[in-house]
């Protein structure tokens, strides 16, 4: 920033402008990352505005920069005996609360931009929790579509040959995200004590409860959703019972939205995977989804060979046209554009809890807004994960072992929180319902309170 000249909102408009072009300039094709400031930056010009200190310490400067940004190469060899490579990245975002914290994606759309809004979205998240924790985020190109169990077992334990140098229980700690579930935490986390030789339990989160996992963190990001939205319904005197759900995605974040949702409930009809999308008006059979995608690694498809009497649609877009009451976009970002919108308001959704990270474009969010619909965003709604994962980094530094209901009974505590939380701010800064500046402003105020009261370059 060049000059401040004080707390004129035109100032910090232009401030704003400044930084925007700024990022534009020094990210060149990095859509995703772009996205994810702007939707940030928008929502806190009332903050900058009565908080002209976060303007002279150039907070906003510091946040959309990540403090450090690692790339490797990650040499693997297939079954055939052929050495292949792929791009490994860690994300150390931003340390001004903790240690760093987020997950790991294996997917060929990994690169510098998705990486990034990731790890910028992940530090307002992990702040909005109230743990002591950080933000980064980590993955590869990696594609673990139709390898076998062996390939990605030499995979992670090349990525884990240059991840653990950088990693550590007090400095980052990855966890899973889309392609990096408890198999691949449990392969990278051999690798990583076979090469540190000591037993760090909570250098890796989302691990199997045997070996130092929490009982209920594989549930807890899509548990959260459904807790937080329900906090949400409440407000408007609605609930999930009887309400017609659709979801997106079929993997751990969908799967345990579907079941917590159908417990309260609620009839899921819809739910996809990246091959398309199935439908059954009369509601959809859960153990069959979760047999399926869980443990046998199929596509969803395969559903209407147990269930003929769903329907399975090609391509995964026109899901949301699907009339329904309430959706859960839980697949990837992006997912729901303006057409997607447009049709879920003209078949009357009430309600959108976002279990992907920025699933909605910021078209998509405007038109829910403008349209009276209530949004659950996903920095707030899907941060039980992370939630968990802070309780389980706790609990291993006091050796400590949670049964399952007192894991759920305190995300829902958390979730509640979450939610007031993002409430009041949005009423205390004059957009009351917009749960999305609510979470953003909270999550904000508590980052740059933190890199303030520290007074280091850095963080
Ligand atoms: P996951 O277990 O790998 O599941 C992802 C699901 O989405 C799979 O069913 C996948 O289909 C589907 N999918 C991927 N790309 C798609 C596309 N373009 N169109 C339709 N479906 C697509 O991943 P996850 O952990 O559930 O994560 C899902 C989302 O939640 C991501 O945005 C992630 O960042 C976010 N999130 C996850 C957590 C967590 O604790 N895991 C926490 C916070 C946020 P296939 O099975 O065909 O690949």
């Amino acid at each position: 920033m060049d000059k401040v000249k004080g707390i004129d909102p035109i100032d910090v408009q232009c401030y704003v402008n400044q930084i925007i072009a700024k990022v534009e300039f020094l990210n060149p094709n990095e859509p995703e990352f772009l996205q994810a400031v702007k939707e940030v930056i928008r929502s806190i010009i009332p903050v900058l505005v009565k908080n002209p200190i976060y303007l002279k310490q150039a907070v906003l400067d510091k946040l959309v920069e990540p403090e450090r940004m690692i790339l490797f190469m990650v040499p693997w060899v297939d079954d055939e005996g052929n050495t292949k490579v792929n791009r490994g990245f860690r994300v150390q975002y931003n340390s001004a609360i903790g240690p760093y914290k987020g997950g790991l994606r294996f997917h060929p759309s990994v690169n510098g931009s998705v990486l990034k809004f990731l790890g910028f979205q992940q530090v307002i998240k992990n702040a909005l929790t109230s743990q002591p924790i950080g933000g980064g985020t980590g993955g590869s190109d990696f594609d673990p579509e139709g390898k076998s169990d062996a390939e990605i077992l030499r995979f992670c334990q090349s990525f884990m040959a240059e991840l653990s140098r950088h990693i550590g229980p007090y400095k980052d700690v990855p966890s899973g995200d889309i392609g990096v579930g408890t198999r691949e935490i449990r392969y990278l986390f051999s690798e990583y004590k076979k090469i540190r030789g000591t037993y760090e339990a909570s250098v890796l989160t989302v691990k199997a409860v045997g070996y130092g996992g929490s009982f209920g963190r594989k549930e807890a990001t899509g548990y959260g959703i459904v807790y937080f939205v329900e906090e949400m319904l409440k407000n408007r005197r609605m609930s999930f019972n009887k309400k017609t759900v659709v979801v997106s995605g079929s993997g751990n974040v969908a799967i345990y939205a579907m079941e917590k949702a159908i417990e309260l409930g609620a009839i899921v009809v819809a739910c996809s995977d990246s091959s398309g999308y199935i439908y059954d008006p009369r509601g959809l059979k859960l153990d069959t989804i979760t047999r399926l995608k869980e443990f046998e690694n199929k596509k969803i498809s395969d559903y209407v060979l147990a269930h003929p009497e769903a329907i399975f649609v090609e391509g995964s877009t026109g899901i949301w046209s699907i009339p329904c009451d309430i959706a859960l976009p839980c697949a990837t970002q992006n997912e729901i554009n303006s057409v997607a919108a447009s049709q879920l308001i003209s078949n009357g959704v009430k309600a959108i809890g976002e279990g992907a990270n920025m699933p909605s474009t910021i078209a998509a969010i405007d038109l829910f807004l403008e349209n009276n619909v209530l949004i659950a965003p996903y920095k707030a709604a899907n941060a039980g994960g992370v939630s968990v994962t802070a309780l389980e980094m706790a609990k291993h530094s006091k050796s400590l072992v949670w049964k399952r209901e007192e894991v759920d009974s305190k995300l829902q505590e958390i979730m509640k929180d979450i939610y007031q939380t993002c409430k009041e701010t949005s009423e205390a800064y004059d957009c009351p319902g917009n749960l999305m500046v609510g979470a953003n402003i909270a999550g904000f105020l508590k980052v740059a309170d933190a890199m303030i009261a520290r007074k280091v370059s850095t963080g």
